[in-house]
C-alpha cells in the first residue's frame, strides 16, 4: 500500500526521523515546519493523510486541526496528531478538533504502521467514493456533499458488547448524556451477531474479553468480513495492556481502539469520531446510488429516459427469440405541442407532459416499459403481446389522452391528443433500431392522416 504522508514538525529531526522511516515503507513523504505551512501544503497537495505535531511555535496542531476539519477540501483526510506526553485531556482535546488518532514520541514503528496502514484503508474508500460522486457531478447527478456538516447532533445506533453489564451501563450512560445515540448492550459474540443479523448498528465497541471465553478480537474479523456489517465503525477496547493486541485489531479492520483503564469521556470522544466519519460515508453512497438511478430516470416525469429504454428494448427483442413470443413497440408524440406551451407557458406545457406521463403508466402493465425519449415524444413496449391486443392497448391510449382535458391550475384545462404509431415484433425480429424506426415511422403517417389516431408499421398491420 503507498500513499502521500503529510509530516508537520517545528523540529527539524523529528521531521527527518518520519521520514526516513515512511519512506522506507514506501511511502512518499511531503513536509510541513509549522502550522501555517502544514496548511497551505496540505490544500496544495491533498496528502492521503497527515502526521501533525502538537506544540508548534505559530498555530498549535489542535488549531491547524480544526481548520482542516472545516475546509471541504481537506476535511476528509484523516489526522493522526502527534504528542509528547500520553496525556488523556490531551487526546480529548485532539478529538475535538477531529482528529483520527493519536502518536506518542517517542514514536513506536509497530504502532505508527499499523495507525498508518488502518487509516490509508479508510482513506481509499473515501476516495473512491468521492470519485464516483464527482463523476455523478460531472454528469449533472447529484450534488456535492459537504463532508464538514456532519455533526453530533444526529441520532445514531451503538451495539455494546461487554462483559461486565455495570461498567457497560456506566460507557452507556457517558454517551447517552452527551449524544443521541442509541445503546444497546450485550455480553456474547452469538448475542451481537444476532443483533447485526436484525438490524446492523452504526457502530460497535467491542470489549476484548467476552462472556464464556468469547474473543472480541475475533469478532472484530467476523464482523469486517460480513457484508452487513462491513460498513459498520469497530471500536475495540484492549483490556489486556499490550499494544500488539491494539495493532492487531487494526490490521483485522477496527476502526479505532482504546486502551484500558479510560475514562468514558475519551471514549465518547472516540466513538463521536467514527460515527461522524461512518454518516458521511452513508450519505455518500446513497448519494452515489440516487445518482445512478438518475442516470436512467427523466426528472420531469419519472419514467425511464432513452438510455434506459434502448437497452430494454435490446432485452425485449432478445427474450421474444427465446420464447417465441410476440410483442410490439410503439411511439407516442403530442399533437401541437408546441402551441400549448405558447398558449398557456411552459409550466403548462410540463404539467401537460407529467400528466401525459401519468396517464401511459396507469394504463399500462408493470411489465411493459414506459419511456421518455425527449420533449414530447415517448416510447412503449409491450413485450409477450400479439398483434390484436397491442392494437386495443394502442387505441386505448389514444383515448384515455383524448378522452379527458388536463387540468392546469387555476380552474384552466387544455385539450391535449397524441399520435401513435405502432411495430410489431415477432421472434424471427433481430434488429431493435429497426423496430423502433418502423414505429417511428407509424408514427409520421398518423401525424401526416391528421393526428390524434394510430397507426400500423405496413409489414404486419
Ligand atoms: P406535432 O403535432 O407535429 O408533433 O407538433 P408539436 O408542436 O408537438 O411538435 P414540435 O416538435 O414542433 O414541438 C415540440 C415542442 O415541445 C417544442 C418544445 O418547446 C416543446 N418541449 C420539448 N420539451 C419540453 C419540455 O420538457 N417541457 C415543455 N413545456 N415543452 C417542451
Ligand atoms: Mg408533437
Ligand atoms: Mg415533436
Amino acid at each position: 500500500m503507498s500513499g502521500r504522508i503529510l509530516v508537520v514538525d517545528d523540529i527539524a529531526t523529528n521531521r527527518l526521523i518520519l521520514r526516513a522511516k515512511l519512506s522506507a515503507a514506501y511511502f512518499d513523504v511531503l513536509l510541513a515546519d509549522c502550522g501555517e505551512k502544514a496548511l497551505e501544503v496540505a490544500r496544495a497537495e491533498l496528502p492521503d493523510m497527515i502526521l501533525l505535531d502538537v506544540m508548534m511555535p505559530d498555530i498549535d496542531g489542535y488549531a491547524v486541526c480544526r481548520a482542516l476539519k472545516a475546509d471541504p477540501a481537506t476535511a476528509h483526510i484523516p489526522v493522526v496528531m502527534v504528542t509528547a506526553a500520553n496525556r488523556q485531556e490531551e487526546r480529548i482535546r485532539g478529538l475535538d478538533a477531529g482528529a483520527d488518532d493519536f502518536l506518542n514520541k517517542p514514536i513506536n514503528d509497530v504502532t505508527l504502521f499499523a495507525r498508518v496502514r488502518n487509516l490509508m484503508r479508510v482513506k481509499m474508500m473515501f476516495d473512491e467514493l468521492k470519485l464516483r460522486e464527482t463523476t455523478s457531478q460531472e454528469l449533472g447527478l447529484g450534488e456535492f456533499m459537504d463532508p464538514t456538516g456532519f455533526d453530533t447532533d444526529q441520532e445514531g445506533s451503538v451495539l455494546l458488547a461487554i462483559k461486565d453489564q455495570s461498567r457497560g451501563q456506566h460507557w452507556r450512560d457517558c454517551i447517552g448524556s452527551r449524544f443521541p445515540f442509541t445503546v444497546e448492550i450485550v455480553r456474547r459474540e452469538a448475542a451481537v451477531l444476532e443483533a447485526a443479523e436484525r438490524e446492523p448498528p452504526d457502530a460497535f465497541i467491542i470489549t476484548q474479553f467476552l462472556e464464556d471465553g468469547d474473543d472480541g478480537l475475533r469478532l472484530v474479523s467476523t464482523l469486517r468480513a460480513n457484508p452487513r456489517t462491513r460498513q459498520s465503525a469497530i471500536l475495540l477496547v484492549v483490556e489486556d495492556g499490550r499494544l500488539e493486541t491494539a495493532t492487531k485489531a487494526l490490521d483485522l479492520g477496527a476502526s479505532d481502539y482504546i486502551c484500558a483503564p479510560f475514562d468514558a469521556n475519551e471514549m465518547a470522544a472516540r466513538l463521536r469520531s467514527q460515527m461522524r466519519r461512518k454518516k458521511y460515508s452513508d450519505r455518500l453512497r446513497s448519494n452515489v446510488r440516487d445518482s445512478l438511478r438518475m442516470a436512467v430516470i427523466d426528472p420531469l416525469t419519472g419514467l425511464y429516459n432513452r438510455r434506459y429504454a434502448t437497452q430494454h428494448i435490446n432485452r425485449i427483442v432478445g427474450r421474444a427469440r427465446e420464447s417465441g413470443l410476440p410483442y410490439a413497440v410503439m411511439m407516442l408524440d403530442l399533437d401541437r405541442f408546441k402551441s400549448i406551451n405558447d398558449r398557456y407557458g411552459h409550466n403548462a406545457g410540463d404539467l401537460v407532459l407529467k400528466e401525459f406521463a401519468r396517464r401511459l403508466q396507469e394504463n399500462l402493465r408493470g411489465i411493459d416499459l414506459v419511456a421518455r425519449l425527449g420533449g414530447e415524444e415517448f416510447l412503449v413496449a409491450l413485450p409477450d403481446t400479439p398483434a390484436q391486443e397491442a392494437q386495443i392497448v394502442a387505441e386505448r391510449l389514444r383515448e384515455v389522452i383524448d378522452g379527458r382535458p388536463v387540468d392546469i391550475g387555476n380552474g384552466q384545462s387544455v385539450p391535449v391528443t397524441v399520435s401513435i404509431g405502432v411495430a410489431f415484433g415477432t421472434p424471427q425480429d433481430r434488429d431493435p433500431e429497426a423496430m423502433i424506426a418502423h414505429a417511428d415511422r407509424a408514427l409520421y403517417d398518423s401525424k401526416a392522416a391528421g393526428r390524434n389516431r394510430v397507426s400500423y408499421h405496413a409489414d404486419a398491420a
